[in-house]
């Protein structure tokens, strides 16, 4: 029963029962057709041979990692979302697994009711809302396509890197508070992590803003981050 337009997911994940009751819980809540593969090795092949709208991904896997496997379908260019799940132990900081690709990451053990609000997000992200290209000086953001250019040039950023370029972009000149850029990409409220904010930011920077004479991303301390091109920036020291 297999629908051409029916969302799938696959879970990838070698403990058995965790593997199934996640399956389970995203079969009854959403509308979602599920797989699951036991190790990495099967998991980067079906990843590869199946339109799939979410991967939900084990690290510590048998014969395939799950960040080599994160790795490898980012490399062939494949953009489908991935949530990654991480156990408190495991060394692979959260700045790895974001530079890797992951879209988003949840500790085991988790709540299945969070897992699902995850997935839903994700899948909701995945599927993009359209609008025109977006340009601030030379910086160049084509939210169709994904793409970010700088005085002409490709700039490649992380899944969330882009999502905070993005979120900024669309408000050219504000100053977004760093609790509204958290609230943004996790749908969630993730106080814990807010310090993944200054990752991201100072990404963008680097990739950015730093072979530029104009500096776009600027930080108001103890408010936020704004991106603004030197018209904004110029009227702003007018008016003080
Ligand atoms: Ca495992």
């Amino acid at each position: 029963m297999v629908h051409s337009n029916e969302m799938r997911v696959l879970v990838v994940e070698d403990e058995k029962r965790l593997a199934e009751n996640v399956a389970r819980s995203l079969r009854e809540n959403t509308s979602c057709a599920v797989d699951v593969a036991y190790d990495g090795e099967e998991g980067l092949f079906m990843a590869e041979s199946s339109p799939y709208d979410l991967i939900v991904l084990d690290l510590m896997l048998p014969k395939l990692p799950g960040l080599d496997l994160l790795r490898r379908l980012r490399k062939n260019g494949h953009k489908i979302p991935v949530l990654i799940l991480t156990a408190k132990d495991e060394k692979d900081s959260v700045v790895t697994l974001l530079n890797a690709g992951a879209d988003d990451y949840l500790a085991k053990p988790f709540d299945l009711g969070e897992l699902l609000a995850r997935s839903k997000a994700l899948i909701r992200r995945g599927k993009g809302e359209h609008s025109p290209l977006i340009v601030i000086e030379d910086l160049e953001l084509d939210s169709v396509g994904r793409r970010v250019r700088r005085a002409g040039a490709p700039v490649v950023l992380t899944p969330m890197e882009y999502r905070v370029l993005e979120y900024l972009a669309h408000r050219p000149g504000a100053v977004v508070s760093k609790s509204e850029l958290l609230e943004h990409l996790y749908d969630y409220n993730w106080e814990k992590f807010s310090n993944v904010i200054e990752v991201y930011i100072s990404g963008l920077r680097r990739k950015i803003d730093e072979n530029s004479q104009i500096k776009l991303i600027r930080t108001f301390r103890g408010q936020g981050y704004s991106l603004q091109g030197r018209e904004i920036a110029e009227s702003r020291k007018g008016a003080k």
